[in-house]
């Protein structure tokens, strides 16, 4: 039985440079990106954010049309959409950030709609932590999981405020670079042991082309990413996830390690369309044999036999 799912986080415009090309102000952020890939389970998504007058009524439609409520998208006349502007190296692992102008976002308050305060899911995308925390106070009650997102750029400016956070969460989804930052490990698994010990019972480390670690306890499980003729824009890839992943989560409603395990695949595959155009011109138009099909090629990928006795023969 599907859940209601609350994502909030940036909508924005983006300059994007990969060498492949170059575009500016395409629509983006967090919870753009995020609602998108989970609105493909037809989940009841509603977002919390922030546009200025300059954002396009037509992309409000956008979102609309894939069932996504947006009551909770203030409209802040005369003033400008959060912006960032992001250049990719050959290595599309790593990207430089160019320019972020918060505009709208310097004094957003955000407001959870009374419609919006019974959501079961939660994802808390990248967003100030301070306001990931309001919103998380506006909830009627507790909501069953709640995932969070976040940046280095927060790790920077807003240290004491993101660690705060991390003892309110159930799930942290980072990449390993921040992942680093946070624990001050290089290793992967003893950062994982202290960022868990921070708040999280569960850790999504984002590996981007390099696949997906997800840590529990003492467990742990590697989701690959699928190895693409086509990237042209890893913007978005890392929202896409997280939004591909509460949204199988909410729509099974089942929060258990096994059933996470599949989420991350769904993720993987919904973050795998969104690279291969760029912005969210993709994620708009996947079908779901296409899913099907990407779900397919991640069991292909992994899928192999091997009769272990035969070597001790
Ligand atoms: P991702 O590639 O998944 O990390 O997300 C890229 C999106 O995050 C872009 O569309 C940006 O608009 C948005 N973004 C960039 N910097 C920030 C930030 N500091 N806080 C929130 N969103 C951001």
């Amino acid at each position: 039985m599907s859940k209601s799912l609350l994502v909030i986080g940036t909508v924005a415009f983006d300059n994007l440079e990969t060498p492949f090309g170059k575009e500016d102000m395409v629509v983006g952020g967090a919870a753009t990106y995020a609602s998108l890939a989970a609105s493909y389970f037809r989940n009841n998504t509603k977002i919390v954010s922030v546009v200025g007058e300059d954002f396009p009524q037509s992309f409000l439609d956008t979102f609309r049309a894939k069932g996504i409520d947006i009551e909770g998208i203030q409209i802040k006349k005369g003033e400008k959409s959060f912006f960032w502007a992001g250049k990719y190296h050959m290595d599309m692992n790593t990207r430089d950030t160019l320019d972020t102008q918060l505009n709208v976002l310097a004094t957003f308050d955000p407001v959870v709609p009374a419609s919006y305060q019974n959501a079961d899911y939660l994802l808390l995308g990248n967003l100030m932590p301070k306001l990931q925390k309001r919103v998380l106070e506006q909830m009627q009650h507790r909501p069953k999981l709640v995932v969070m997102d976040t940046m280095n750029f927060w790790m920077e400016t807003a240290w004491d405020d993101l660690i705060d956070m991390l003892g309110r969460i159930d799930v942290l989804t980072i990449n390993d670079e921040e992942a680093r930052i946070l624990s001050k490990e290089y290793s992967l698994v003893k950062a994982a042991k202290k960022i868990m010990a921070m708040g999280p019972k569960y850790l999504i480390i984002k590996k981007g082309e390099n696949g997906a670690l997800l840590f529990h306890k003492n467990e742990v499980f590697y989701a690959p990413a699928l190895p693409l003729e086509e990237v042209f824009d890893p913007t978005g890839a890392g929202d896409s996830f997280a939004g591909g992943f509460i949204g199988y989560l909410a729509k099974t409603d089942n929060i258990s390690f096994e059933n996470m395990k599949r989420a991350i695949i769904y993720g993987s595959a919904l973050a795998s369309f969104t690279v291969e155009k760029f912005g969210t011109r993709r994620l708009l138009e996947i079908s779901d044999a296409e899913v099907e099909e990407r779900l397919q090629d991640f069991v292909d990928l992994v899928q192999f036999d091997i009769i272990l006795e035969e070597n001790n023969a």
